[in-house]
């Protein structure tokens, strides 16, 4: 195996949702988005290890993701959560994903499509309420009219009825009074269908920031996704949460660990990597590792992260280049070997000196965009404590 791989631990991932399932009633369910490859820490074995930790629903993206995981053997309800094109409705009936709809266009493909397999049973779908995400969904004021159209249709059954918020990470007076205006949006379109006899099914809405700051609106089931991972959506919420006495101990689930493959010594004056941005300013060893922006470690990176070998963290020099950078090992380091070890991020209490919420915190993003980013040719090593 290759020097460099991303180590996933499944045991971290089940301890986070059964932490975050204590903090609901035992009958709320919990639908765990394992879109975007499981936010990079590989969708089938999340999905069979969210399973195991009592996960009722699993979120995902597109029709290719639903498809990677019933052909792994997932039978766990799989909810679509964006749209998917006419040419793929086909392929969402035959792999039973449940996809949301909110217009009559849509109804109509999926009942006709259904009419041509001869199903004789009903199809479940979602309605999706836009209550100012300002993505899909229809407005709360349409909602008793579409779940009439669903109910009415010939192979259509609502089997559930969702939002998503925008600001719910935000904890500013502003934000709150947005996110509690969507929220009870939610309940007046909810309330219009049941006024029409309708049973709106399922109702979630909570995404992770929601269920951790209003967990009195979780429903009958929310929808985390980044703190089944181990990171909080953000800092105030995590600080805001420990204010309040709420520590799920969650734990990052992705280490990104590379090794070793060269030391070489570099005499004062010599330069490395492109550009020459580092210059050595006295003898010194530099450690050549098998890691680079094509694997998802950015070259923005290289002033953050401090790699960690045997429990010592280093200084990246240079740039970082597409497969490889280097690090400055000190002079006659022996306490670093050819083929040790590298943890470049991850669980802090494991030895990085970084996890993805650090480096997200110092490149201005976020620890999804940090954990999706790392690329497909690094493999996904599976551990369980
Ligand atoms: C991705 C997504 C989620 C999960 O979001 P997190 O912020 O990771 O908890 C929930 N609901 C919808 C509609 C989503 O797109």
């Amino acid at each position: 195996m290759r020097l460099t791989y991303a180590q996933i631990n499944l045991g971290n991932f089940k301890n986070n949702i059964k932490g975050i399932k204590s903090l609901f009633k035992p009958e709320t369910k919990i639908c765990v988005a394992v879109k975007a490859n499981g936010y990079g820490n590989g969708a089938v074995q999340c999905a069979k290890a969210a399973k195991e930790a009592g996960a009722d629903f699993l979120a995902i993206a597109c029709v290719s993701e639903g498809i990677e995981l019933r052909q792994n053997g997932i039978d766990l309800p799989l909810l679509m959560l964006s749209l998917c094109c006419p040419e793929e409705i086909p392929e969402v009936i035959k792999y039973s994903i449940t996809p949301l709809i909110f217009d009559k266009e849509i109804i109509a493909l999926y009942d006709e499509e259904l009419e041509k397999t001869g199903a004789s049973f009903k199809f479940p779908v979602h309605m999706a309420v836009d209550t100012g995400m300002g993505r899909v969904g229809i407005r709360p004021d349409e909602a008793g009219e579409i779940a009439s159209a669903i109910v009415d249709s010939k192979h259509l059954l609502l089997g559930g009825m969702c939002t998503h918020f925008a600001v719910a990470d935000s904890l500013t007076d502003e934000d709150i009074a947005y996110t509690e205006k969507q929220y009870d949006a939610f309940l007046t379109a909810i309330k219009n269908v049941e006024q029409l006899g309708i049973n709106p099914g399922i109702r979630h809405c909570c995404n992770s920031p929601a269920a951790l700051n209003h967990p009195d609106w979780q429903l009958d089931m929310i929808r985390p996704g980044i703190i089944v991972y181990g990171y909080y959506p953000d800092q105030i919420t995590k600080d805001y949460l420990l204010k309040k006495g709420i520590d799920i101990d969650l734990k990052p689930v992705m280490s990104l660990v590379s090794g070793v493959c060269a030391i070489r010594h570099f005499s004062k004056g010599q330069s490395v990597s492109y550009g020459h941005t580092w210059t050595a300013s006295e003898d010194t060893d530099i450690a050549i590792i098998p890691c680079g922006y094509g694997d998802g470690f950015l070259r923005r990176f290289n002033e953050i992260v401090k790699p960690v070998i045997n429990g010592c963290a280093y200084s990246i020099r240079g740039r970082i280049c597409m497969d490889q950078f280097m690090l400055d090992i000190g002079k006659s380091n022996s306490s670093v070997k050819r083929w040790d070890k590298v943890i470049l991020f991850g669980d802090k209490s494991q030895g990085a000196f970084v996890d993805a919420q650090d480096i997200a915190d110092a490149t201005n993003t976020i620890p999804y965009e940090i954990m999706t980013g790392i690329t497909s040719r690094v493999e996904r090593v599976y551990i369980e404590q």
